[in-house]
């Protein structure tokens, strides 16, 4: 392959990649019987299915622009270094939860990758009404081992800085997370998009709120500036791929070191506006309210799971330079180190409900919107599931240091209208 970086397509992957034996040995047969089909859905790059006589690969390329958006909004092609990266350290800490990778070639910035299969994306499945068995454990074991093992509690102190140092490179996707997440949501930013007129008037309330875009400024000094474990950065319903009954995680070009709470507070702000999504996607009423349980089932799911695991990994895996074991067990003072534990765990808890309130803001007010909401053909219906969503969200941030636990936060879902 020659050196200078060039966007790959259908026609030419072959030739372009059909020397590269890890390639090769995945898909098998001759290059040029190869089937390519392009299917990035996402917001910024290609993605091929490659397929062959032995089997199929993923093949994602950056593009030096926003897909979603075209050339007028340069993005740098190192965000599949860090993607790579992130993947590489996710498989590390949490072995199965990422598709593994085959290739990396940084000047072409693409990675080759398993393909999951039969996986869909997560947002899919849910708006089918169909359920994924275990989603609330994999992804509290997914988002408690990544924080634990990817953080000060763990890594050997100059391997954390290092880190650090490492996807502090990752500055322009930081930026999009910054504005778009943070910042542009709370004010008539140019990229915004609203349901109009009918949330118009709650959202010119939003934006009048003083105390409310205080509290998001307070969220978002902590996602710049505290660098406590690599967060995937993007976990959304759409950055997740299942079966029936097993989920696999994909997409972390987003990968910076932030606050512990950060992915699994995206997440479930996910989760929340799923639930009130749903009475728009199945019409039975039944049959929607038990997919509604089951979506509160999984969010008290992955609260409970990413605790107990946190609180298992503190116990047996403390080796690195915080709370060190020399203070606390080594003295007969366990307890106290259960009591910091309890202490750091309810830290986690009052930012990853700020991060989910600011997170349903943004996917109703900003650029980027979730295609639960988004694909609600009656506007009447939309606009009602999304000021329900707005308002919950602004609840969880103004309250988030007085909400008691996960029951709190669900018991605000049920009545949010
Ligand atoms: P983007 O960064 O542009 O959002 P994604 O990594 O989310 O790109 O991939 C876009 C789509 O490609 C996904 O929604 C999924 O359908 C498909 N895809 C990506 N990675 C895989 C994979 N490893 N296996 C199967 N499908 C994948
Ligand atoms: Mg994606
Ligand atoms: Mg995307
Ligand atoms: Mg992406």
């Amino acid at each position: 392959m020659s050196n200078e970086y060039k966007p790959l397509s259908p026609e030419t992957l072959g030739a372009r990649l059909g020397g590269l034996e890890a390639v090769t040995r995945a898909v098998g047969g001759n290059p040029e019987a190869w089937k390519v089909r392009e299917v990035g859905d996402g917001n910024l790059n290609l993605v091929f299915i490659v397929e062959g006589e032995a089997g199929s690969v993923i093949v994602k390329q950056a593009l030096p622009y926003v897909r979603l958006v075209g050339d007028s909004w340069p993005l740098p092609l190192k965000r599949a270094f860090f993607e790579y990266h992130a993947l590489i350290r996710q498989e590390a800490r949490d072995p199965g939860s990422v598709p593994e990778v085959l290739h990396f070639d940084e000047t072409q910035a693409l990675i080759v990758m398993e393909r999951l299969q039969p996986h869909i994306i997560l947002r899919q499945q849910t708006m089918e009404g169909r359920k994924v068995a275990g989603l609330g454990r994999t992804l509290g074991l997914f988002t408690a081992r990544t924080a634990f093992r990817g953080s000060d509690l763990s890594m050997a102190a100059a391997d954390k800085k290092a880190d650090v140092a490492l996807f502090a490179g990752n500055v322009e996707l930081c930026d999009i997370t910054e504005s778009l997440v943070f910042t542009d949501p709370y004010y008539d930013a140019k990229l915004n998009r609203h349901t109009t007129p009918e949330l118009d008037g709650l959202v010119a309330d939003l934006r009048r709120d003083e105390a409310l875009k205080i509290e998001v400024q307070h969220m978002k000094r902590a996602f710049t500036s505290r660098g406590e474990t690599m967060c995937h950065g993007d976990l959304h319903a759409g950055s997740i791929m299942v079966t029936e009954d097993e989920a696999r995680i994909i997409d972390p070009e987003f990968a910076f070191y932030g606050p512990f709470g950060f992915d699994i507070g995206m997440l479930i702000g996910n989760y929340l506006m799923a639930y009130h999504a749903m009475p728009a996607h199945i019409a039975d009423k039944a049959a929607c309210a038990d997919f509604q349980e089951w979506i509160l089932s999984v969010i008290e799911e992955t609260w409970s799971v990413f605790r107990a695991e946190f609180l298992r990994l503190w116990r047996t895996e403390r080796t690195g330079i915080l709370y060190p074991k020399a203070l606390y067990e080594d003295q007969g003072h366990g307890f106290a180190a259960e009591g910091a534990a309890e202490q750091l765990l309810g830290e986690i808890f009052r930012d990853l409900v700020g991060f989910a309130g600011i997170e349903m803001h943004r996917r109703i007010l900003g650029l980027a919107h979730v295609a639960e909401l988004d694909t609600i053909a009656d506007v009447k219906t939309k606009a009602r599931c999304e000021s329900t969503c707005l308002k919950l969200g602004q609840f969880l941030v103004m309250n988030r240091n007085r909400l008691t636990g996960m029951d709190a936060v669900i018991a605000a879902a049920r009545s949010a209208e």
